[in-house]
């Protein structure tokens, strides 16, 4: 299993994560954002990206403007997710590059985007749920899903890959994975509404669901991921997990919980080169 770097970029304070395995095939300019290096005052301190957030559009479009010179992506090339916990999935095209940034967005309930063409940068918003990143690096094929518990529930990480599948003849073991920073087993407690869904949808839960006692659950939200792309056929030693929890992290990522939901938002920005 591979582990994540931390890497800085050189003439700006944004600091930003990247996956090893995609850095090697060269094939990509991606990151997943922290917040360090924006220009957002509290709550929203400071390299806030949620467009959602009451925070003011003017820092949020500053905060883009600072992390796409940092990798080196032109602004114009983002497409923004509307995301609503949806297993919902957008094959995204040049028509839609400024989507949810330059213009309000033309489409809704978007969980997964999916994308072929080299000038679309494709964005999703995290504050404590997972980012999951794909590149199909034989077809050059590349995707991002936003996995919180409902959607680990719908296993939208699979449902991205087997639409890669069908559009675009990706083979599973041309595709490396990673499942960027989240919440941690260590901070993440839900009870039996949340547990029933996961019965319900995982054939086996004992990897991932560990029982407190009266009522309560720890859920690993990384190893359930995990298991539902493997069934899509994707071999283990292509997934890489950061195992970096947000909450635990509070100086270095926003997160929900950890801030009773005011706070701003990080993004996985992925496109190919
Ligand atoms: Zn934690």
């Amino acid at each position: 299993m591979n582990s994540w770097k931390f890497s800085k970029s050189t003439n700006k304070d944004v600091e930003f994560f990247t996956i090893p395995a995609f850095d090697e095939t060269g094939g990509v300019k991606h990151c997943f954002t922290t917040r360090i290096g924006g220009v957002s005052a509290p709550p929203y301190e400071s390299l806030n990206l949620g467009t959602r957030t009451e925070d003011s559009r003017q820092n949020v479009f500053k905060n883009y403007e600072i992390i796409c010179k940092a990798l080196d992506i032109d602004v114009k090339n983002l497409v923004l997710s509307h995301q609503t916990h949806s297993d919902n999935i957008l094959i995204a095209c040049n028509e839609h590059r400024g989507n949810g940034i330059f213009y309000d967005t033309r489409f809704s309930e978007i969980d997964g985007l999916i994308t072929n063409k080299k000038d679309v940068a494709l964005v999703t918003f995290y504050a404590d749920c997972v980012p999951i990143f794909i590149l199909d690096k034989k077809r050059r094929v590349i995707a991002l899903a936003h996995s919180g518990w409902r959607g680990t529930v719908k296993k939208i990480g699979k449902k991205v890959i087997d639409r890669m599948i069908s559009a675009f003849n990706t083979e599973p073991k041309d595709c490396v994975i990673g499942i960027g920073p989240s919440i941690g087993k260590c901070c993440y407690e839900v009870d039996d509404y949340v547990i029933n869904q996961f019965k319900d949808s995982y054939s086996t839960t004992e990897e991932f669901i560990k029982e407190k006692g009266k009522g309560k659950y720890h859920l690993d939200l990384w190893e359930a991921n995990k298991l539902s792309i493997l069934e899509s056929g994707v071999p283990y030693s292509n997934i890489s997990i950061s195992g970096i929890c947000t909450r635990c992290n509070n100086d270095l990522f926003f997160s929900y919980r950890g801030e009773n939901g005011k706070t701003g938002r990080m993004a996985a920005i992925i496109q190919l080169i």
